[in-house]
C-alpha cells in the first residue's frame, strides 16, 4: 500500500494576470464554473450548448453551423483544423512571424502535408506581398495558413487582406485567433475565413482548457471529401458533430466538459452583454493607457505601432535590468504576473497582456505603478 499522501486543499492567491494567458477570469465565470454538474446528455444542458454555438457565431461574426468549442486548449483547436482539413501530399503555405506560425508548419508535416514557409522576422506581421508572391510560386497550394494575433510578439498581421488572398488562389484560410478573438477586429464571414481556432483562456476571459472553432461550407465540404479517414479520432470533426448538433439526434462521442462550458457560455453572455465592438474599442482605449504609461517609463515597443496588439504588448527589457528577479517580485509582492520573452525574445522582453476582463483600468495602473517602483528602485 501507498501511504496516503498528507495534502490539503489547495487555495491559490487571487493573482492579477497580465500575462499572455491566461487571463483575469470574469469573477461571474468562476461561479458559473461552480454551479452543479449536470449529464452531458440532459436535456437543459443540450439547450445551453445550442445557445453556446449561437454566441460563439457571435463572437466569430459567422453564421457557419459547424461552430463549437473543442473540448481541450488552443493548441487542440490548432490541430483539429490541421488534422481534419490537410490531407497526405497536400501543400499548405504557413506564415511565420513568431513561435505559432512555427506550431502550424509542425501540424501540417505530422498530417503529411507539405509545408512552404512564408517568414518574416518576430516583431513584424504578415508581409501580403510575400504571401502573393508564394501563392503564385505554389499554383498547388490547397492551403494558406497564418495567425492572425502572434501572441510570441505581439503583432497584427491583415487576415482580411491575407484570406483574399487566399480565395483569389483557390486556397483554403486557417487562421489562428486564440488571441484575436474578443481583443480585436475579426470578422470570419465578411473576410472570408474558412477555418479558424480560438481558446477560452485569453480575450474570452473564461478559463483555460477550451477551443472555440468554425469551418465555413467551403472547409466542411473539404473535410467531406476526404480520401482518407482522420488519423485523430477525438478530433475528428464529422464524429464531434454527431454531438453538437442538435434536433434530438445527439449521441455520446465524448464527455463534454460540462463545467467548463458554462463558464464559457457565461464569457460569452458577457461578451454579448458588452458588444463586440464595444470589447475591441475597451482594448484599444486601455493598450492606449498603458502605452503612455510605458513611454514616461521610457519603455520600447517591439512591434511598430500600427501593428500593435491592444491585448499582448511586448517591450523590450531595460538594460541592466534582471529580467527573472523583476517578475518574481511582481509576483511575489504585487500578485501581478507578466509575461517573459518567448523563443527570439526570451530574456529580452516582457510580454503584458492586457486580455478580456484583464483589459482594464485599476490593471493598467497597477502594471504601470509596479513597473515605476521596481526599475526605479533597480538603478
Ligand atoms: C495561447 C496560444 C495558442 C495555444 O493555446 P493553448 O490554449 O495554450 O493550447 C495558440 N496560438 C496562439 C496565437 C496563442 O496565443
Amino acid at each position: 500500500m501507498l501511504q496516503a499522501p498528507q495534502f490539503t486543499s489547495f487555495n491559490p492567491p487571487r493573482r492579477i494576470l497580465m500575462g499572455p494567458g491566461p487571463s483575469d477570469v470574469y469573477p461571474q465565470v468562476l461561479a458559473a464554473q461552480a454551479r452543479p454538474t449536470v449529464g452531458h446528455l440532459d436535456p437543459l444542458f443540450i439547450g445551453m450548448m445550442d445557445e453556446l454555438k449561437q454566441l460563439l457565431q457571435y463572437a466569430f461574426q459567422t453564421t457557419n453551423p459547424m461552430t463549437i468549442a473543442v473540448s481541450a486548449p488552443g493548441s487542440a483547436g490548432m490541430e483539429t483544423c490541421f488534422v481534419n482539413l490537410v490531407e497526405p501530399g497536400e501543400k499548405v503555405i504557413v506564415c511565420r512571424n513568431g513561435v505559432f506560425g512555427e506550431r502550424m508548419r509542425q501540424n501540417v508535416e505530422r498530417c503529411g502535408g507539405v509545408a512552404v514557409c512564408v517568414d518574416n522576422a518576430w516583431g513584424e506581421p504578415v508581409c501580403p506581398e510575400r504571401v502573393a508572391e508564394a501563392l503564385q510560386q505554389h499554383p498547388d497550394a490547397r492551403f494558406l495558413a497564418f495567425v492572425h494575433a502572434e501572441t510570441s510578439t505581439g503583432a497584427l498581421s491583415d487576415a482580411k487582406t491575407l484570406c483574399a488572398l487566399a480565395k483569389q488562389h483557390d486556397c483554403i484560410s486557417i487562421v489562428d485567433a486564440v488571441t484575436s478573438l474578443g481583443g480585436v477586429e475579426l470578422r470570419v464571414d465578411d473576410w472570408g475565413i474558412d477555418a479558424i481556432y480560438a481558446g477560452s483562456q485569453k480575450c474570452l476571459s473564461c478559463v483555460p482548457g477550451l477551443s472555440p472553432v468554425s469551418f465555413s461550407a467551403t472547409a466542411v465540404a473539404k473535410i467531406q471529401q476526404r480520401k482518407s479517414p482522420v488519423q485523430s479520432w477525438f478530433l475528428d470533426q464529422s464524429l464531434v458533430m454527431a454531438y453538437w448538433s442538435g434536433q434530438g439526434k445527439r449521441s455520446y462521442h465524448h464527455t463534454a466538459p460540462v463545467n467548463s462550458l458554462y463558464a464559457l457560455h457565461e464569457s460569452l453572455c458577457l461578451l454579448a452583454a458588452e458588444g463586440l465592438e464595444h470589447a475591441w474599442q475597451r482594448h484599444r482605449t486601455m493598450h492606449q493607457l498603458l502605452a503612455d504609461g510605458f513611454s514616461k517609463l521610457g519603455l520600447e515597443f517591439v512591434v511598430a505601432a500600427p501593428y500593435r496588439l491592444p491585448q499582448l504588448n511586448s517591450v523590450y527589457i531595460p538594460a541592466g535590468v534582471d529580467d527573472t528577479m523583476l517578475r518574481s517580485t511582481l509576483l511575489h509582492e504585487y500578485n501581478l504576473e507578466i509575461g517573459a520573452g518567448l523563443g527570439e525574445l526570451a530574456g529580452k522582453a516582457w510580454r503584458i497582456g492586457l486580455m478580456g476582463y484583464g483589459a482594464r483600468r485599476e490593471n493598467v495602473a497597477l502594471c504601470i505603478q509596479a513597473l515605476s517602483e521596481q526599475l526605479s528602485a533597480g538603478r
